[in-house]
Parts: structure tokens; sequence; C-alpha cells
């Protein structure tokens, strides 16, 4: 008899546990979250390496990529065609030094910066709804793309974190670098998106 009741014990705690496990489960699926995520967090790959030739340099050869990257870069144009004064996406911007910020991605080759607009202004109207248009595309692609956080309109959006209460994402507070207040600083004149792992 105590043997199974013992048995049916531990039937029931390996059936909460299964229980458990597929909550988690479910909950990191809702938010976007994969196994190979998981599994990162106890275990971090090495991160990717800048191989690729960035083509969004304009003329200067150091310009690099992560594969990710790359990937995401062609994914965006695929979706909003080649940037230019009449496209939804003005200009793309990828690799640079950003010397006064050493833990940029963009020196890493995992970072780039979709223009809606003139560098330097806040979008209004279109450029503006353009610009939307591309973060929620980031969001809605994030998981497949390897989306890690996306900057607009001086608020931050992390993969697997759901909004605050006021709204998109949370307030981005410039990371102690920008002004969060500036057009470029508070990211209010492009979308930042960063993948993959540092
Ligand atoms: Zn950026």
């Amino acid at each position: 008899m105590q043997t199974r009741t013992r048995a049916a014990v531990g039937a029931g705690l390996l059936l909460v546990l299964a229980l458990l496990a597929g909550l988690l489960w479910w909950v990191a699926a809702e938010r976007g979250l994969t196994a190979r995520d998981l599994w990162e967090v106890v275990e971090p790959p090495p991160p990717e390496p800048c191989s690729e030739s960035d083509p969004t340099a304009d003329g200067s050869a150091r310009g690099c990529l992560t594969p990710t990257a790359l990937r995401l870069h062609d994914a965006a144009v695929a979706r909003f065609g080649d940037p230019g004064r009449d496209a939804p996406i003005r200009s793309i911007s990828c690799w640079s030094e950003h010397a006064w910020n050493p833990s940029s991605d963009h020196p890493k080759g995992r970072a780039c910066d979709f223009f809606p607009a003139r560098s330097g202004e806040f979008p209004q109207g279109d450029d503006l709804a353009a610009g939307w248009a591309v973060a929620e595309w980031l969001r809605a692609e994030a998981r497949e793309l390897d989306v890690r956080y996306v900057i607009w309109q001086g608020r931050i959006w992390y993969r697997g974190s759901a909004d605050a209460a006021d709204g998109w994402g949370r307030p981005y507070r410039g990371g102690g670098v920008y002004d969060p207040e500036d057009a470029t600083g508070g990211h209010f004149d492009h979308v930042h998106v960063s993948v993959g792992r540092s």
C-alpha cells in the first residue's frame, strides 16, 4: 500500500513538473523566445564574426556586418524596397566606428539604423508612419531575424519583453551616452536594431 502511495505521489510530482515545464515553454513561445534562446542563457555561444561586407558603407572598406545583420538588412530591403528619397526608408546605415560609444553594436557589425526621413530631424506624417512600420515589422519578425532590441521614438523594446503600461516597449534613457531629447540621441529620426549576441 505504502509503495503504491509513494508511486502515486511520485507520478503526481512528475505531472506537476511536466505542467510547469509546459507553462514555461508556453510563456517563452508567447514572448517570441525559442528553445535555442533558452539554451543560450545556460551556454552562451561565441559572438558571430563581422565577416560580411556592409552594403550600406559608402566607400569605406572597413564596413563589415555579421551574417545575421546582413540577413536582416536584406530582409528589410526586400520588405520596404531600396532606400531612397521617396521610399519608406530614406537611408540605412549599419556598420560605423561609433567612437563616442564603445559599447555600441555598430562597430561590431551587429546593428543597423533605418532613417525614414532626414537624419537629425523629427519625422512627421508619412515619414513617421514609415518609421513605425519598420519598428513594428522588426518586432513581428524578431524571432525569425534574431532581433535583440529595437529603439525608436525615445522607446526601447527587447525581444521577449512585454510593453510597459505607458506604451510601446519602455522609455529609452539614452544609455548615459545620448541625449534622449535629441532627434538622433532619442532615436526619433531613426529606428535602431541590434541582432545576435555580443
Ligand atoms: Zn544605431
